[in-house]
């Protein structure tokens, strides 16, 4: 059997998806930025994507500009908020994606503005009255804080985080890659500035994504050049993977209610599992509680053992795909920055088993199984 539960790197593409960017792959190959007709015909498939994704999260079409994916979505953000309303300090925490924890140091490095770390507790919960006391002091400040952990899963109170953000005035940027297809986003109901989306986290195609920025919201373009997308971010599109975006993510709403409730079960047959056949074993952050994680992933703590070095490789060998994660920083092997933060122990071994709508039960026995061999 071969299994991949490695969907928070990445998930494959729906057939349905693919079949709606073949057309843009083969006949309707004209550039939407000329006046012709197969100019106008792929303008318009753009914007009725534009349409599908505003629509899908309660935005108007001209709040959404198409990415090469969530790492652009992210920089173009933080970048463009900070540059263009000359705000002079940031605010995030270690948890983050490098996406936005990397840019946010390059912004400090740079001299543009001054970052503050918000303080989490040993699970990787946030602390909000840490947050109201940096913001108290701080004003004009660029708050980036995702909604879940890529790594263990941990989900972050967005109502919470954007009243707290909006009552200082901060301008409130949440990494969404994670929930984004997998939860149901309103921006009438969540007081956000900025939303990210990338495709390719919801069984749509590599390479594109989206940034959802609030109407008034001022940034200033990251990339330079043609006036695409209302001079917000210069190139020729990515028309089929913009085409296949909205697709995937229009069947991510379609189909959530039952994914959810499918994933949750193959989620809750792993923790349970795992607890039965292998001794010691914990799990990341908040990644076993119900509603407080993010339900496509689950981060195994495993007990000390002389296989923890060959985790992956042994699963792998056994035609099991996953990620791993070391809470050990040195060497070639830099390690997880999110599991280091939580101060994990790194004699423990850390597998993280991320699932999506196409995995079965028998999947995860077998992945299971195979697990428990090396610490029989
Ligand atoms: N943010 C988070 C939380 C992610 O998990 C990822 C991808 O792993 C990214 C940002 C980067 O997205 P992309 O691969 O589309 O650049």
């Amino acid at each position: 059997m071969n299994v991949y539960f490695d969907n928070a790197a990445t998930t494959p593409l729906d057939p349905e998806v693919l079949e709606a960017m073949l057309p843009f792959l083969q006949t309707h190959y004209g550039n939407p930025s000329s006046i012709h007709g197969p100019g106008r015909q792929v303008r318009a498939a753009i914007e009725n994507a534009r349409k599908t994704v505003a629509h899908l999260i309660n935005a108007a079409p001209a709040e959404i500009v198409f990415t090469s994916g969530g790492t652009e979505a992210d920089n173009y953000a933080a970048c463009g908020t900070v540059r263009t309303l000359g705000l002079r300090h940031g605010i995030t925490s270690k948890l983050e994606h490098h996406a936005v924890l990397h840019t946010m140091q390059a912004l400090e490095k740079s001299g543009e503005m001054q970052l503050s770390y918000l303080r989490h507790d040993a699970q990787g919960r946030l602390d909000l009255a840490h947050l109201e006391e940096l913001l108290a002091t701080n004003p004009r400040t660029f708050v980036s804080l995702m909604h879940a952990n890529n790594e263990i899963g941990n989900l972050n109170d967005l109502a919470a985080i954007g009243e707290i953000c909006a009552r200082h005035q901060a301008v409130f940027h949440t990494d969404t890659v994670q929930t984004m297809g997998h939860y149901k986003h309103d921006v009438q109901q969540l007081p956000v500035n900025f939303l990210v989306g990338s495709a390719h986290k919801f069984h749509g195609p590599k390479g594109v994504g989206f940034l959802y920025r609030r109407a008034g919201q001022t940034v200033d373009a990251l990339i330079q050049g043609g006036s695409q997308e209302r001079n917000q971010r210069a190139g020729t599109e990515n028309v089929y993977g913009i085409v296949g975006l909205a697709k995937a993510l229009e069947i991510a709403y379609r189909d959530m209610d039952e994914h959810q409730r499918h994933i949750q079960a193959l989620k809750d047959r792993f923790i349970s599992k795992l607890r039965a056949e292998i001794a010691g074993v914990e799990f990341n952050g908040t990644s076993a509680e119900a509603g407080q994680s993010l339900y496509t992933v689950l981060s195994v703590s495993l007990p000390p053992s002389a296989f923890n070095e060959m985790l992956l490789f042994n699963l792998d060998i056994n035609r099991v795909a996953v990620s791993g994660g070391s809470a050990c920083t040195s060497g070639a092997n830099a390690g997880s920055h999110v599991l280091s933060a939580l101060g994990c122990d790194p004699a423990r071994g850390t597998i993280r088993f991320s699932m999506s709508k196409y995995n079965t039960e028998a999947e995860v026995d077998y992945a299971v199984e195979q697990l428990a061999k090396m610490y029989a």
